[in-house]
């Protein structure tokens, strides 16, 4: 049997890490997993290790699902992979229906990819060329906003504003307009998360007087910018952004591909801006124009993306002339084992009652978090939504490098954790449970104590962040 160092020399002669500054890899050598079972992970020595932020926040049901194992192998023995044009097949025909019946039929429109970055950049192209079969060829401009993360091919980089990802590339990308962010650790002394929101919003208010006529759509991260840190904002802003969108026609695009799934306590986020008590037609009309997924979707299984558009964008790209269509492919699209996979998952949403079960679970790990909340003086922001936690550990205490030193003080307590600079966050798989929430809150605070107690380290390194 191979042991952790072997492969951990192996590793570092042949792979390329992702976002790893390769020099510094061998100080903190990547762990060699060989097995995985609920939120445990197992290294070539056997050693635990608790998947804290569901590797890479992808897995929902912990590692090795045994429900969605056994629906990728019959998929597995029958059809693993058709391409999708000229070819459909029953995994990608139920799971867009069953997407489309989870948006009320406002979104019954699904494009199928990979990765998390080209389903973004699918957005942005579709809503670039139905303005443009429509007759407003102007309206190419794009609106993200400050703070938010999109993926890192070119496109997706271009709407993204996280430095370290970014700032190399910055002369190859499109020019985007930021508006601020709605991060309501932005309060200033007596203001809300809501204040905050009408703040950021009123800013996108002014970009659109001026500029709407050439602004194809605006693009956001509801209710959590995830890889800025887990910066969480008022639902308020999402409705302003709706109603903004609409009268200044310009399209939508949530970017889900992070929050949801359940992440923050509704399957989409979206939902969570939609207006109660009124008609379906208003509901409908509250969604936003385009919904980006990824990540979750398939269980942590296997790479798969979607969009999902309204009947209008749709209706923009049928045509006699073949150009009009979208003729953006991918040769994987729509993979057959990966949307079976997905199916599973949409199966786990129905049959667990799963959203309520994470309702009841969460509050069990909040309140085990209670003495980081409540009082602890080296700790601020800490906020929650639906299941994802975070913390900042103030700057005078975080000391120098400190996610990297979180990340291995983590591991010498069975815990796979990451911090975002000085942002330590919990996005675990929905697997919690009164042993495993105190357990894993015992060990996230002793962590930190450990970390605190160090004396400073290399203040220099700049750590990646994620
Ligand atoms: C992860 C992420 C992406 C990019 O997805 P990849 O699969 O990594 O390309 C895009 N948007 C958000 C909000 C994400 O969290």
């Amino acid at each position: 049997m191979s042991t952790n160092a072997e492969w951990q020399r192996r590793s570092l002669a042949s792979l390329w890490h992702p976002c790893t500054q390769m020099q510094r890899a061998a100080a903190v050598p990547p762990l060699p997993m060989v097995r995985g079972q609920g939120p445990w992970l197992f290294d070539a020595e056997g050693k635990r290790y608790f998947d804290a932020l569901s590797s890479w926040w992808v897995n929902l049901f912990g590692h090795a699902d045994a429900r969605i194992a056994a629906a990728l192998k019959d998929q597995l023995d029958t059809l693993p992979h058709v391409m999708l044009a000229g070819c459909t097949h029953a995994p990608a025909v139920e799971l867009a229906e069953r997407l489309a019946a989870r948006t009320g039929g406002a979104l019954g429109h699904a494009f199928f990819a990979s990765d998390g970055a080209s389903a973004v950049e699918i957005a942005l192209k579709m809503s670039f060329h139905a303005w443009r079969n429509r007759g407003l060829a102007d309206k190419q401009e794009f609106v993200c906003v400050r703070q938010g993360y999109h993926g890192e091919t070119l496109g997706a980089l271009a709407v993204t504003d996280v430095k370290v990802f970014r700032d190399a590339y910055d002369p190859l990308l499109l020019r985007a307009h930021q508006v601020g962010s709605p991060d309501a650790r932005q309060a200033r002394a007596g203001e809300t998360a809501a204040d905050v929101a009408a703040r950021a919003a009123a800013e996108v208010e002014a970009l659109f007087q001026e500029r709407a006529g050439r602004i194809a759509a605006l693009i956001v991260e509801p209710l959590v910018q995830g890889a800025a840190g887990m910066a969480m904002h008022d639902v308020s802003y999402l409705k302003a952004l709706r109603a903004l969108c609409t009268r200044f026609n310009v399209h939508l695009i949530a970017d889900e591909i992070a929050v949801g799934c359940g992440r923050t306590g509704s399957f989409f986020a979206s939902e969570q801006a939609l207006p109660v008590g009124t008609s379906d037609a208003d509901r409908r009309a509250a969604w936003p124009d385009f919904i980006t997924l990824s990540k979750g979707i398939s269980g942590g299984f296997l790479p798969l993306s979607l969009v999902l558009s309204t009947d209008e964008v749709y209706a923009a790209f049928l045509d006699e002339d073949v150009a009009r269509g979208f003729l953006h492919s991918h040769s994987y699209t729509g993979n057959a084992l990966a949307c079976r996979a997905a199916l599973a998952v949409l199966d786990r949403f129905e049959q667990d009652d799963v959203l309520a079960r994470n309702a009841a679970q969460a509050e069990v790990l909040t309140a085990s978090l209670q003495p980081l909340w409540q009082n602890d003086p080296r700790v601020e922001h800490p906020r929650r939504c639906g299941m994802i936690w975070a913390f900042d550990v103030k700057a005078e205490h975080a000391g120098g490098n400190f996610a990297e030193r979180f990340h291995l003080a983590g591991r010498q307590r069975e815990l796979l954790i990451r911090p975002i600079g000085r942002t330590v966050y919990l996005m675990p798989p929905y697997v919690l449970d009164e042993t495993l929430s105190p357990w894993l809150a015992q060990q996230v605070m002793a962590t930190l104590q450990d970390v605190l107690d160090q004396p400073d380290a290399d203040r220099t390194h700049q750590p990646p962040t994620a």
